[in-house]
């Protein structure tokens, strides 16, 4: 579908409504809904039960409310729209409410081209490699944290946590879509990622399972549990995550008093 509008104009197209979300929906976006939807009627049909949430068409009943599938067609639409490299889909299913919750978690960026993935328990994936989880946080010369990601990177919210991020990020970095910047994470090539504002759950929910598969840290920290955010079209919290605890809590810190 991308690769058939690849031009400005078909990216940028916009269909005149607003998403359960609340962004503007592109035309990509609501294409990329659409064939998610179409695999998900398919899977009913083969007698499949499960409940989904999506980012432009919220919550819609395939006859199960204890199997919740949590879906952002395109995570970074905005990337999308531009030609940006990272934007991605973005599939979590869940045994409950909440991030805890998450049983398996697919990211598609299909700006690298890089098929992350995860289950509970069963360890994290990139491309069909096992994740080392045991990735460790690195430092640049000066003992800073080498590479902290940021989202919802809106100067006015950075203006915020800026001064406490000199003491602590050598050097920040910003892709514009959280589920691949979480991804990186996975990977150990971002250090650390805060988000500036609160992201939803179609945008977190199988990223922060293929963090926490990976070895690295998560919270969601507007909830005393980190995992306790639910899964639902809300943005409650920020997301930090992290491969060292100490990192982290300075993290939530900073994003909490922002
Ligand atoms: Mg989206």
């Amino acid at each position: 579908m991308l690769a058939g509008r690849s031009s400005p104009s078909q990216r940028a197209a916009e269909t005149g409504t607003t998403g359960s979300g609340g962004d503007h929906t592109l035309e990509i976006d609501e294409a990329a809904e659409a064939i998610v939807f179409a695999e998900l009627d398919r899977l009913h049909a083969r007698g499949h039960r499960f409940s989904a949430i999506s980012e432009e068409r919220g919550e819609v009943d395939f006859g199960d409310p204890e199997v919740l599938v949590v879906i952002d067609p395109i995570d970074g639409s905005l990337n999308a729209k531009r030609g940006l490299a990272h934007h991605a889909l973005s599939v979590a299913v869940a045994e409950g409410t909440t991030m805890a919750d998450v049983a398996f978690g697919y990211v598609h960026d299909f700006g690298t081209a890089e098929e992350w993935w995860a289950t509970r328990g069963g360890g994290a994936h990139l491309n069909g490699a096992r994740l080392n989880r045991s990735v460790g946080e690195r430092h640049g010369p000066d003992g800073r944290i080498e590479v902290v990601g940021i989202e919802s990177a809106d100067p006015r919210w950075l203006a915020g946590c800026v001064a406490a991020l000199v003491d602590r990020a050598y050097r920040l970095r910003a892709l514009g879509a959280i589920a691949p910047s979480l991804c990186q994470v996975a990977a150990g090539r971002f250090d650390a990622l805060v988000s500036l504002r609160g992201c939803r759950a179609v945008d977190a929910a199988a990223a922060q399972l293929i963090v926490r598969e990976a070895g690295g840290l998560v919270s969601f920290p507007a909830f005393s549990e980190p995992l306790a955010a639910p899964l639902d079209l809300v943005p409650h919290s920020p997301v930090v995550a992290a491969r060292a605890a100490a990192t982290l809590a300075e993290l939530e810190a900073i994003c909490l008093s922002r």
